[in-house]
């Protein structure tokens, strides 16, 4: 008898989600001036997870307030103090990683997998990683007693948030920055939750205070005098309208933002190995990441047998409950989420792109979009140019190294780009020509703490991980 392995879903359960949370503000939770709330719901089943107080202006400003006033002696903590805090907090995650993963997932719609194999350890890293930096800040090059900046505005997107809480939190504090944290409006959960992780660890009052609400709040953080540094992970649109908000007012800004990431396959490269990149590339997260391979630009040599290779790979995704340990791809984040994407499928195909997806039985309630190829497609098709920010890969072929190029930097984005081939002189020749901020060869979306991201053009400008990402909490 054939044993099949299936394990059980892991369980809403073990993670307590209360029927409300408040602002965090000066190491307290409380209402809102106003007393606004908004409800998060579960994008995989519509079902109200919780009621959340919603910021306002005059919340911003109790917050920005209590980040100052924590300012002067959080700053003035030998680094080797503030590692401690930093170290304590990265083990925390760590042991609550079970909770948070599944709150993650409920609250976000991505699969368990990948909360709990990608998101989580990734958090607890970026903690450790920049824990290990604030007591070297003197040797790290930036001259004696390098200067924080003070205190930093932060504001995050709904797809990896507890990841980007961590890229933006971790090195912000071993800097000696004091922060104010806006989430997005569709997942809350994980930063109210690392808000308790951070009393859990002992953090000084004000040091962390987290803000959930809409692009209003986070326009009034923006905005606020008080704040030296804004930074800013989110769409091309909104991020424009930050920089012309803070023009000439002396803020410190970084902007992470859009991306419509190339895959480029050469034809020595080896198909399996280069399927698997292409999935998890465009795939992984429901193709919501701002560093997604969204367009598959393959030599038309080979192209007949990679996407022939593709396809049957593609059948075998499953699409479903994300709390499923078997799930490869979850719910998409909203209705509005999955409007859009609906909006842009719908454009590519009215273009006369070849439109394709295997056979697939979406769940009833929720938010659910098929995994889906366009072939036939040019420069000149929606699908090619726009960031879909879903499951949607985009077929482009190409015959030469130097067509591969000039295609892959055809866009307005330059975030991050792959290459498949055996040559080891081809990935550098053709790396180096490409404006993207990040290149993957003979992988994708690969991560560590240690490397620094971010983008070209109209992606955005700043760098943050690694060193780098020091840089920019740091008056140097
Ligand atoms: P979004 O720009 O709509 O929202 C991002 C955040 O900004 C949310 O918290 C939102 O409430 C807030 N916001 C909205 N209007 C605002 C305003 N006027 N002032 C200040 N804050 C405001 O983006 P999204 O839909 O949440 O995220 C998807 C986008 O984020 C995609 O374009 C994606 O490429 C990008 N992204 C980029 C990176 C990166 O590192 N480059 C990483 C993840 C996501």
């Amino acid at each position: 008898m054939a044993f099949e392995y299936a394990p059980a879903p892991e369980s809403r359960s073990v993670v307590d989600i209360a029927p409300s949370y408040g602002l965090f503000i000066d190491g307290e939770f409380t209402d809102a001036a106003d007393g606004k709330v908004f409800k998060t719901v579960s994008p995989a089943t519509e079902e109200v997870l919780s009621e959340v107080a919603r910021a306002g202006a005059e919340d911003v400003d109790r917050a920005v307030k209590a980040a100052r006033g924590a300012f002067a002696k959080w700053s003035a903590l030998p680094g080797a103090e503030r590692a401690k805090y930093l170290f304590r907090i990265a083990r925390i995650i760590q042991e609550r990683s079970r909770e948070l993963a599944v709150l993650e997932t409920l609250d976000n719609g991505k699969p368990i997998r990948e909360t709990r194999d990608a998101d989580l350890p990734l958090v607890a890293a970026h903690f450790f990683y920049y824990a290990g930096w604030a007591d070297k800040l003197d040797h790290a090059g930036y001259g004696a007693n390098p200067r924080p900046l003070g205190v930093a505005g932060q504001v995050i997107p709904w797809n990896f948030p507890l990841l980007m809480l961590a890229w933006k939190i971790a090195p912000a504090l071993a800097t000696g920055n004091t922060v104010v944290l806006k989430p997005a409006e569709t997942t809350p959960l994980s930063a109210l939750f690392f808000a308790d992780i951070c009393r859990q660890a002992g953090l000084p009052r004000g040091v962390v205070n987290i803000l959930p609400g809409y692009g209003d709040t986070g326009a009034a953080l923006v905005e606020h005098e008080d704040v030296d540094k804004i930074a800013f992970t989110g769409s091309t649109a909104v991020g424009k309208a930050i920089a012309r908000q803070i023009a000439g007012t002396g803020k410190k800004a970084t902007l992470e933002l859009g991306g419509k990431g190339a895959n480029i396959v050469f034809d020595d490269a080896p198909v399996d190995q280069a399927v698997e990149g292409i999935v998890t590339g465009i795939f992984f997260n429901q193709g919501q990441v701002c560093c997604a391979g969204s367009r598959l630009l393959v030599q038309e040599s080979v192209q007949d047998e990679l996407l022939d290779s593709l396809k049957r790979r593609l059948s075998t995704l499953r699409v479903g409950d994300p709390l499923d340990k078997n799930t490869d791809l979850g719910a998409i984040n909203s209705a509005e989420q999955l409007a859009r994407i609906r909006t842009l499928a719908d454009a590519g195909e009215a273009e006369g792109a070849e439109r394709w997806s295997p056979e697939c039985e979406l769940p009833a309630s929720g938010y659910w979009f098929a995994p889906t190829l366009f072939t036939n497609v040019t420069q000149a098709h929606t699908v090619a140019r726009d960031e879909i920010f879903g499951p949607v890969l985009s077929v482009l072929t190409f015959r030469t190294p130097e067509e591969a190029v000039a295609k892959a930097n055809n866009t307005q984005y330059g975030l991050s780009a792959g290459i498949w081939t055996e040559k080891g002189s081809r990935i550098l020749a053709v790396a180096n020509r490409l404006r993207a901020g990040v290149v993957w060869a003979n992988t994708f979306n690969k991560f560590d703490p240690t490397s620094p991201f971010g983008g070209y053009k109209e992606s955005g400008y700043g760098r943050e991980g690694g060193r780098h990402g020091l840089e920019a909490y740091l008056d140097v």
